[in-house]
């Protein structure tokens, strides 16, 4: 497998620590808010990176946090808590607006048929690990403390900016963003590992540590839960570009200073998501989905992965409607001509067999080129070979696409009466609705019947949890 490594700006070829195995991690969302598809692009290609792996061989280890406390409005030490900020909007507690966030964002991840990683960390639970960490940099001369808070010492490094192209301006906060530069930092990158004196006096969440009552800098989580689940030395670090600066820099800068030695071999960036008509994607703009929002509006979730999948991971993606539409196309058009495949006990024609899955697995080994790959699948769909070489093969795809296809093959198209996009929407439904009865929310639970019964569907609970089909 060859991938480019963002650190050495190279496609290199991967070489595990461990034969056979591999460590990720991947940064994974802040809970102050929905996910969009901005974010789930990432998320994707990660999931894409990791069943490619799985596909080429390799066993995959990986771990994912959950950024439930210390994130910070802007890249500097001192913004608006964004925690709060939600937490102040919406009235509720830190800790609930965290829990909710959190299950929309597995819910979705959930509807895109990703992965699940080997644990989902949030950053509240391994504040020992911080503190073990912050504790040794300070015995090692690379953090120092200032006015109550503790500070990484970036002058100590030899090569701070691991990725190249940023420097010292990049991180002007006080020019940049108009806010007050923290007067105790040695060094104008110098970040917090962990607070005690901050702008918001009422951070709710605080724990005692050898420097007082306080809370983690947002970089330090993820060298804490990297180190505690994953050990010392890791292959992939995964995340947007996004977070190259400061955040993954940073990273590098405090578990290296803590293990003494080169912790991460492979950097592996996902490039952003645009809105089409050359916009930022944003709240404000109003151009910002979550996959819910875009099932509900009749877009299969796996149509969003299948759009992702058409276009390089280190490419921009512009996203719009007119594009999800082309992208639900392409999608029906492959469910329907797998689904029209035969299924004969016909012999595999085993040369043709190996060349597809060659040409494949080519795809994936060459910098994971996903577009490359689906175009295998139309060429199997082509190809004058018998239908029992064609599911086979697109079997053994589908292990690592995750379209959908195995169900096709297996059920046939989603029933003729409900269309794969409704079908996508009522289970969407269901699961609130489950969730409103475990929250003994039943007024809303009744209103989702009513609502679903109202286009037609009828909901029937069973055993084996809820069914559905057509009044
Ligand atoms: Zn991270």
């Amino acid at each position: 497998m060859k991938f480019y490594n963002s650190e050495t700006k190279k496609i290199e070829e991967f070489v595990p620590i461990e034969s056979g195995k591999v460590k990720i991690y991947t940064c994974g969302p802040t809970v102050y808010s929905y996910a969009h598809v901005g974010n789930f692009r990432a998320y994707i290609m990660e999931d894409a990176l990791i069943r490619a792996l799985e596909f080429l061989g390799y066993q995959v280890e990986r771990i994912m946090n959950i950024t439930d406390v210390g994130h910070l409005t802007g890249d500097n030490d001192y913004g608006q808590d964004r925690m709060l900020k939600a937490a102040a909007a919406e009235h509720k507690s830190v800790l609930e607006i965290a829990k909710f966030y959190t299950d929309a964002f597995l819910q979705d991840f959930k509807l895109l048929g990703l992965k699940e990683p080997k644990a989902f960390v949030p950053a509240t639970q391994c504040i020992d690990t911080y503190i073990e960490i912050i504790t040794k940099l300070l015995e090692k001369g690379y953090a120092y403390l200032s006015g109550g808070n503790v500070y990484y010492d970036t002058s100590k490094l030899k090569e701070y900016y691991r990725f190249g192209n940023q420097n010292a301006n990049d991180n002007l906060v006080g020019v940049r963003e108009g806010v007050e530069e923290d007067k105790g930092k040695h060094n104008q990158n110098d970040f917090v590992l962990w607070f005690t004196k901050s702008k918001f006096e009422d951070q709710a969440l605080k724990w005692d540590s050898p420097w007082g009552l306080g809370y983690p800098g947002w970089h330090i989580e993820c060298s804490g839960i990297s180190y505690k689940y994953l050990g010392e030395r890791l292959d992939i670090h995964c995340g947007g570009v996004d977070n190259i600066f400061p955040h993954h820099t940073n990273e590098i800068a405090q578990t290296e200073g803590f293990v003494g030695h080169k912790w991460c071999n492979y950097w592996f960036h996902v490039n952003r998501l645009n809105a089409g008509d050359g916009e930022k994607m944003s709240k404000s703009l109003g151009n910002v989905y979550t996959i819910t929002q875009l099932a509900q509006m009749g877009y299969n979730p796996m149509v969003y992965k299948l759009f992702n999948f058409l276009s390089h991971y280190r490419n921009q993606l512009a996203f719009s409607l007119e594009g999800m539409d082309a992208a639900k196309n392409t999608y029906n058009k492959l469910l329907k001509r797998i689904a029209g495949l035969a299924k004969t006990k016909e012999g595999i024609n085993k040369e043709a067999y190996d060349k597809y899955y060659t040409q494949f697995a080519d795809a994936l080994s060459n910098d994971l080129n996903t577009s490359l790959a689906i175009t295998t699948v139309f060429d199997v769909l082509k190809a004058e070979i018998n239908d029992s070489t064609k599911v086979k093969l697109i079997l053994k795809f589908d292990e690592m696409l995750n379209l959908g296809f195995t169900d096709v093959i297996n059920n046939g198209l989603p029933t003729e009466e409900i269309e794969s996009d409704l079908r996508t929407y009522i289970e969407t439904q269901i699961e609130k609705r489950n969730e409103a009865k475990k929250n003994r929310d039943f007024a809303l639970a009744d209103k989702i019947r009513a609502e679903l019964s109202e286009k037609g569907i009828e909901l029937v609970d069973t055993k084996e949890g809820t069914k559905y089909h057509k009044k």
